[in-house]
């Protein structure tokens, strides 16, 4: 089945309110194995909606509509829905009563403008908001079906999962598949070189749908596959997923929705390994993204933000002839910086980055961007050198997914136990 979305609403066009509706309804949608026809905005104008009504529903077989059902003058999809179809508006007295009840329970005044919530097209399905008081409608014509919920996010949320995507499924039963999907995160490597790496793999042969997400710093596959029979919907999936862990294995850091942080504190958790981070130029962020992680007090002892060059001889040890020799941006002082900062903790591990965030502060042999990260065990001391050609804020994110990465590799890699 093909469902198209039209999201109606002046602030919407206006690019004032972001139209989150439209994305929610399409997720839902496709979790249910149908598919998205396409999308559109228009203004609260009744010619416009009417247009936008007769081009969506020639490209699917059922349109969803979300705002103008409230109460103000400004509020006229309801109207512009019966005059697209040349239908009459009719009051529904079930409706009205709810409504009305809601006001009186809520102790809010009744002003006679509320009733036109209970207007719909002459022949409508009202659909009941338990959210708020512009109930919906659905209306069938030729075959197909429209759909109209409020505007409000948590309202049409609501009606949307609670009555209409029940109604949809009693109405277009064998469109009904099951959906089988896999979410591999990369981090690593260029959405080209991934595209470039998978070029020869035939995914449409395999009947599964690919697509590339980058979401900086990482780069998200999503497989899908749709099927009547769940199991070979997955199986197709486990065939792709295998033919892509063979060619990016080494760059795929999560299958599923996990995140670097929560992957690394996992692996940190069940190698029972503690963690002190020392952090110049990522100023904490390292730390701030491990503590997103709920339980990470199992393995951080403490993490602390050195970014004076004073900072980094006082707190960690390094040398001041060591900073003055090599610089305070160098594979020395990092090492050195991760190396004091397991000691301060007394942890089996030490982590420590420190590079040039810019705008200023580069050099011809040492460029804005040029990062060290470090990662001592109290064995050896592991350093890896970045240049990340970035903004700023970029830098500094992507010197914390590096530096969590070179966690992540050592701990896959070579951990205790
Ligand atoms: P309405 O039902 O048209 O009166 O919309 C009520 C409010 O819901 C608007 O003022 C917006 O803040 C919000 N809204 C309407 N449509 C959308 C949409 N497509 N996405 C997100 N918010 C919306
Ligand atoms: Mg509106």
């Amino acid at each position: 089945m093909n469902v198209g979305i039209l999201t109606i609403g002046n602030e919407l066009i206006s690019g004032k309110t972001p139209d989150t509706n439209s994305s929610f309804i399409a997720r839902e949608i496709n979790r249910q194995g149908w598919e998205v026809a396409m999308m559109m905005s228009v203004g609260d104008d009744t010619r416009e909606i009417g247009k936008a009504l007769a081009h969506v529903l020639a490209a699917a077989d059922a349109v969803i509509v979300t705002g103008g059902l409230g109460p103000t003058v400004d509020d006229i999809t309801t109207e512009a829905v019966a005059a697209a179809f040349g239908l009459g508006l009719t009051m529904d007295e079930q409706a009205l009563g709810h409504i009305r009840e809601r006001f009186a329970t809520r102790h809010r005044r009744w002003t006679e403008n509320n009733a036109k919530q209970a207007q719909f097209p002459d022949g409508a399905e009202p659909i009941e908001n338990t959210v708020g008081t512009a109930w919906g409608f659905l209306l069938k014509r030729n075959g197909k079906i429209v759909a109209v919920m409020p505007g409000v996010p948590a309202e049409a949320r609501q009606m949307l999962t609670g009555g209409l995507i029940p109604r949809l499924r009693r109405e277009f039963p064998a469109a009904a598949r099951h959906v089988a999907g896999r979410l591999m995160k990369l981090s690593g490597i260029t959405e080209s070189a991934v595209d470039d790496t998978l070029a020869d793999v035939d995914f449409a042969g395999m009947c599964v749908g690919i697509g590339f997400y980058p979401r900086f710093p990482e780069i998200e596959i999503a497989l899908t596959a749709r099927d009547a029979d769940g199991e070979r919907a997955e199986e197709r999936i486990r065939a792709a997923e295998a033919e892509v862990k063979g060619r990016l294995g080494r760059y795929i850091f999560a299958v599923g929705g996990d995140t670097l942080e929560a992957v690394v504190a996992a692996l940190l958790t069940e190698k029972r390994l503690t963690l002190a981070v020392a952090e110049s130029c990522t100023g904490g962020l390292i730390t701030d993204r491990l503590t997103d992680v709920p339980g990470s007090s199992a393995f951080l002892d403490r993490a602390v933000v050195t970014y004076s060059n004073a900072s980094k001889t006082e707190l960690l040890n390094v040398p001041q002839e060591v900073i003055a020799k090599f610089g305070a941006v160098s594979r020395e002082t990092a090492s050195l910086m991760a190396e004091g900062v397991r000691r301060l903790g007394h942890t089996d591990l030490g982590l420590a980055v420190t590079g040039i965030a810019g705008p200023a502060g580069g050099t011809d042999l040492k460029p804005v961007g040029t990062v060290f990260i470090a990662l001592a065990d109290g064995r050896e001391t592991r350093c890896r050198d970045h240049f990340l050609r970035w903004d700023r804020r970029r830098v500094k994110v992507s010197a914390s997914q590096q530096a969590l990465l070179l966690l992540k590799d050592y701990l896959c890699g070579a951990g205790h136990d």
